[in-house]
Formats: C-alpha cells, sequence, structure tokens
C-alpha cells in the first residue's frame, strides 16, 4: 500500500513540477558558476559607485537642498573642494550607534523569539513555520513568518511613543539620518564580509556553496545560498525584510514628524507617500509566506548585493521622496492629489492581481478560475540534470495574458505615483521610477532568458500567444 502511494506520488511529482523539487531547483537555480568581463566590470563598478551614489543623494539633501545638480556645479567650477563637503557631513555619533544597535537588536528579539500568533486571528494570512523552495543541495529550509506581527508591534509602539511615552522624539531619525547612514554601512559590510567568510569555512550547507573564484564576484554576489545561524536565524529572510523593509514606514513617518514640526503641517503629499508606500509595505508582510517563492529567495545568493543592499540602498534610496518632502514640502491640488491617489492604487491592484493570479494558477495546477472563466494556458516541458521530462503550464489568462511580466508593470505605475508626488522641482525624487525602471527590465530579461532555456520551443509558443513584456502593444 505504502509502495503503492510512493509510486503514485513520484508518478504525480514528475507531472506536476513544484519549487520543492530538487531536480527542478538544480536547473533554475542560483548565480554564475564562472564570470564573464562584463559582469565582472558592472560588479567593481557597482561596489565602487553604489556607496557613494547613496551619500551623493543624502548629502544633496542635507547641504544642497535635494538639488543633484549644485554640488557638481561647485565642484567643477571650483567654488566648493571635496573637503569642503566632506566636513560638513555629519559624523558617526555614539547616539546614532546607540540608535541603531537597540534597533537592530529589537529587530532580531522580534523576529527570533516571538513566533508568530497574526495567523492564529487574521484570515487568509499565512504565518508561523513555513517551507521554503528546496536549495540545491535537495534541502527544504524551514522559516518562521512573523514580519507582519514585528511590523505591528514596532508600529504600535512607535505611534505609542509619538503620542502618550515621548521617550523620544519622532523625528529622531531624520535628525540623525547621516549618522544612522554610518551605521548601516558597517552592519552592511560587516555583514556581508561575515557571510564570505562564513561561506569559506563554516557553511551552513556546503553543497549550497557558490564559488567562482573571482573574489569580487563572490563578495558581491554571495557564496552560501542560505546562510544561517542556528536553525532559525536566516540572513536573506531576516535582512530582505526587516532591519531595511520594517524600517521603510518608520523612516517616512518620521519625515512626516519633521515637517509638522518645522512647517506647523504635514502635506498631503507626504501624506500620499507614506499611504502608498505604507500600502506596498504592507503587502510585503501580509505575503511573506509568497515572498519564500520568488527570485530573491528561490535563486539569489547572500553576498553583499543583498547584505549591504538591504542595510543601505534600500533604506536609504527607496524613501528618498519623504526625505525631499521635508526640505520642499509640496501642497498637491486635489485634482493632482486624486490623480497620484488613484495611480498609485491601480499600480498597485495590477501588481497584487497578476501576483496573485499566477500563484492561484500554480497552486492548483490550472483548476482555478481567472476573471471568471477557466483559465488558459500553454503546456510546456523542460528537463532536469539527469534528463527527467517535466511538464509544467504557462497561463495566457488574466493579466499574463496582457503582458508577460504584468506584475512589474503595476509595481513601476505604483513606484512612478510616489514620485509624481513630489511635484516636478527637482530630479531626485525621481530617482526611484529610473532605478525601478532598470531593475525590473533587466530582472525581465534574465528571468526570460531563464525560461527560455528552459522551456525551449514552448517559450517560443508563449511568447508567441504573448508577444508583450511589459506594455501590451509597446514593450
Ligand atoms: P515573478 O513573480 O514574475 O516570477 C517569474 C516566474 O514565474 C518565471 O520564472 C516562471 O517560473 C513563472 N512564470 C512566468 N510566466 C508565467 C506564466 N505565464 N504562467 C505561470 N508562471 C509563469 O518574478 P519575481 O520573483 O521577480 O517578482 C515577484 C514580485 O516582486 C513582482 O511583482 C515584482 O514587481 C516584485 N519585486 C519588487 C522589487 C522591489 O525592489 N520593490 C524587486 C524585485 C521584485 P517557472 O520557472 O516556475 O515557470
Amino acid at each position: 500500500m505504502a509502495a503503492h502511494q510512493e509510486k503514485k506520488l513520484a508518478q504525480e511529482r514528475k507531472h506536476k513540477p513544484s519549487q520543492n523539487d530538487p531536480q527542478t531547483s538544480q536547473v533554475q537555480w542560483g548565480r554564475a558558476w564562472e564570470v564573464d568581463w562584463f559582469s565582472l566590470a558592472s560588479i567593481l563598478l557597482l561596489l565602487l559607485f553604489a556607496p557613494l551614489i547613496v551619500y551623493y543623494f543624502i548629502m544633496s539633501c542635507d547641504q544642497y537642498q535635494c538639488s543633484l545638480t549644485d554640488p557638481l556645479r561647485d565642484l567643477l567650477t571650483g567654488n566648493k573642494h571635496l573637503s569642503d563637503i566632506w566636513s560638513k557631513t555629519p559624523t558617526l555619533t555614539c547616539r546614532a550607534a546607540g540608535i541603531y544597535c537597540l534597533w537592530v537588536a529589537f529587530q532580531v528579539v522580534l523576529y527570533m523569539f516571538i513566533p508568530d500568533f497574526c495567523h492564529k486571528f487574521l484570515p487568509g494570512y499565512v504565518g508561523g513555520v513555513q517551507e521554503g523552495a528546496v536549495t540545491p543541495a535537495g534541502v527544504v529550509n524551514k522559516y518562521e513568518i512573523n514580519g507582519l506581527q514585528a511590523w505591528i508591534i514596532t508600529h504600535v509602539l512607535w505611534f505609542a511613543n509619538a503620542y502618550y511615552f515621548h521617550f523620544f522624539s519622532p523625528t529622531i531619525i531624520f535628525d540623525n539620518w547621516i549618522p544612522l547612514l554610518w551605521c548601516a554601512n558597517i552592519l552592511g559590510y560587516a555583514v556581508s564580509t561575515f557571510a564570505m567568510i562564513k561561506g569559506y569555512f563554516f557553511p551552513t550547507n556546503a553543497k549550497d556553496c557558490k564559488f567562482t573564484g573571482n573574489f569580487f564576484y563572490d563578495y558581491m554576489m554571495g557564496i552560501e545560498f542560505n546562510p544561517r545561524i542556528g536553525r532559525w536565524f536566516d540572513f536573506k529572510l531576516f535582512f530582505n525584510g526587516r532591519p531595511g523593509i520594517v524600517a521603510w514606514t518608520l523612516i517616512n513617518l518620521s519625515y512626516a514628524a519633521k515637517q509638522q514640526e518645522l512647517y506647523g503641517q504635514v502635506t498631503n503629499s507626504m501624506i500620499l507617500v507614506n499611504v502608498l508606500q505604507g500600502i506596498y509595505v504592507l503587502d510585503f508582510f501580509w505575503n511573506e509566506a509568497w515572498y519564500l517563492k520568488t527570485i530573491d529567495i528561490c535563486h539569489d545568493h547572500f553576498g553583499w548585493y543583498l547584505g549591504w543592499g538591504d542595510c543601505v540602498w534600500l533604506p536609504y534610496l527607496y524613501t528618498l521622496q519623504g526625505l525631499y518632502l521635508v526640505y520642499h514640502p509640496v501642497q498637491l491640488g486635489t485634482a493632482n492629489a486624486v490623480g497620484v491617489l488613484l495611480l498609485g492604487l491601480i499600480g498597485y491592484y495590477i501588481f497584487r492581481v497578476t501576483n496573485h493570479q499566477k500563484d492561484l494558477f500554480r497552486r492548483t495546477d490550472g483548476n482555478c478560475r481567472i476573471w471568471g472563466k477557466k483559465p488558459e494556458y500553454i503546456e510546456c516541458s523542460y528537463k532536469s540534470v539527469d534528463g527527467t521530462k517535466y511538464y509544467s503550464k504557462l497561463m495566457t489568462s488574466g493579466f499574463w495574458g496582457w503582458a508577460r511580466h504584468f506584475n512589474y508593470t503595476g509595481d513601476l505605475l505604483g513606484s512612478l505615483a510616489y514620485c509624481l508626488a513630489c511635484g516636478f522641482a527637482h530630479i531626485l525624487p525621481y530617482f526611484y521610477i529610473i532605478y525601478m525602471t532598470i531593475l525590473l527590465t533587466h530582472r525581465c530579461i534574465r528571468d526570460e532568458h531563464r525560461c527560455s532555456s528552459k522551456y525551449g520551443k514552448d517559450w517560443k509558443h508563449y511568447t508567441a500567444a504573448v508577444p508583450y513584456r511589459l506594455i501590451p502593444g509597446v514593450f
């Protein structure tokens, strides 16, 4: 009986691939084994310039009212020297170091020591212990999904302090923004360097490590797939979500408090940025279990790209709109405010519904309804390294029939709304949409390259049925 069931299960697995299938994962998994010159050059440029870009943006707000051109003009005309700008830059302070240590320690405590209780009373929310995708070594990691709870506790405490306890000012983040930048950098570099050393000397799973032999590439893109300390402290889940994404909404609240302090009011643009980005952050935590199946967790290794990126790039550059609005408080006319709100909500709706449609389609193996109808799809097959043939389906209904990555399009519309809330006086708040367009277009091409080599001629059938990538009729 047991043998019969096992055989049946094995047959089903062949015909119904899942991300928890080791064979499947081997072919799709991970970053490159060999480094080409273009990748190496891009990585060296990023390692050199990404920290400078963050510094330049934050410094230009601190010293030049968020103008990106004035510092350059000053330097090029000899009006100022680099040393003048540097000498005006706030240094690391004991206060900032204390705040940052407390912040990270608090998030570690929430992550490690408070098991999720939200799934017990929030209908539809998936939390508690969940399984991730299989790693190349065939390991299925367990994760304690408690990000929503961490976010709620942190924000309840933030508001309790702001309105009742007054232990610290809600402008604390803005007031220490540059000293905190040094702390975030120290953590970002420390965790990336630790991950590199750990990958060499005491990896969580030696079979899940990739070495290219190129120091810079390995440092940037990571060696270990899922570095962990103990059974539960997972570097990717912790650093991707907290402290960076939990902080995102707190940083915005601190900017709003600063506006209130400086101008006696919070502008509608600041409220819009807080609300729209708040929805995006809450969506992330509501769907944290789904996030275990995205490219970040299923394919990327943990190196400087994720470690430093989560500690520095994300909290500092994803929040530029709010920072800008502290220096330039924009009050939008009603029509413009409604327009920005609608664009943001439409973007979010497309982003969420598209992701949900694929999730539902894949979870039910096509036995579901998309927009009230049975979904259409293209049958496809691929082979694993040992030659076993697997079958899968690519949906051509719903938003997946409009374009091959309409979830990215929704994300981009939402991102554009945050930027438009800031008006048109400066380019700085538009950095986000420029960056997201490059990131998601590159991601789309990267993903399609992978799907094309995985599905071969079936992918061609799919691209013939759904010819556009992001914008129907255009691209
Ligand atoms: P997707 O969720 O789009 O997943 C792509 C995979 O889905 C493909 O590799 C393929 O996998 C499968 N697939 C592709 N087409 C179809 C189809 N028609 N039917 C069924 N399955 C299909 O990619 P991401 O993980 O990159 O993105 C997840 C979300 O995260 C996106 O909404 C994105 O906007 C967002 N994001 C946000 C970022 C930010 O910084 N704010 C950064 C990155 C992403 P298979 O091999 O299984 O067939």
